[in-house]
């Protein structure tokens, strides 16, 4: 059986097979671990970055069953979608520390002794240009990626570091099948920073003197 048709009847013992077509094909458009699924009628094609060819079949399952869960609005729990997860959360293990730009470098090093007590491993740190995304952490590269913006008030730029920080440092919280990235818990850490309203208020008038467009940040 295939791949993605054992993922299905895994999941979905109670749906028949026949009735859907499921494909995977795995592409060089994606960053390292990506993955997506477009879904028409009852067709579905999953694209898996590249990288996800060698990973083992078991961790495969469940990155497939996570995406038939959401496509599904379904909320189920499976060994696969297990070990899956706990391969991301390991991932930045394996994964090359190649980006470490100076000033990143130096408010990662700020906030990491101030709150961490030294302690979060140093992942890849760069910039990226959007002013909708203030920042972001990816399991797949172990990247904190900043925007430019923050580049000119030092006290938010370790502001949104501490916010990356807390995601690579706590991962992600994973409940039938449904990953949570900003919990109730998350949410109280984040306060802890020192000023956090205050940082809070800098970022609305940041985005307001930058951007019209509504920003979201991971
Ligand atoms: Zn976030």
């Amino acid at each position: 059986m295939k791949l993605v048709e054992q993922a299905f009847n895994d999941l979905f013992p109670e749906k028949d097979l026949e009735n859907y077509n499921l494909k995977i094909k795995y592409t060089d458009k994606f960053k390292p671990y990506n993955a997506n699924v477009r879904y028409t009628k009852n067709s579905l094609q999953f694209n898996l970055s590249k990288k996800w060819r060698k990973i083992s079949k078991e961790i495969q399952v469940g990155l497939i069953q996570g995406l038939m869960l959401r496509i599904f609005k379904e909320k189920k729990a499976t060994t696969n979608i297990d070990l899956y997860n706990s391969f991301m959360k390991n991932l930045h293990i394996s994964i090359p520390k190649i980006n470490n730009d100076p000033v990143l470098g130096e408010s990662f090093n700020r906030v990491n002794e101030k709150y961490f007590f030294g302690l979060v491993e140093r992942p890849n740190l760069t910039w990226h240009d959007s002013i909708r995304r203030l920042g972001s952490y990816e399991y797949g590269t172990d990247t904190i990626s900043m925007s430019k913006v923050l580049g000119a008030d030092t006290n938010l730029l370790d502001y949104v570091m501490y916010h990356e920080m807390l995601h690579k440092k706590h991962k992600f919280h994973c409940k039938n099948g449904r990953t949570h990235h900003h919990t109730k818990e998350f949410r109280e850490m984040e306060r802890k920073f020192d000023d956090s309203q205050e940082m809070e208020e800098r970022i609305k008038s940041l985005v307001r003197h930058k951007a019209r467009k509504r920003f979201v940040w991971f």
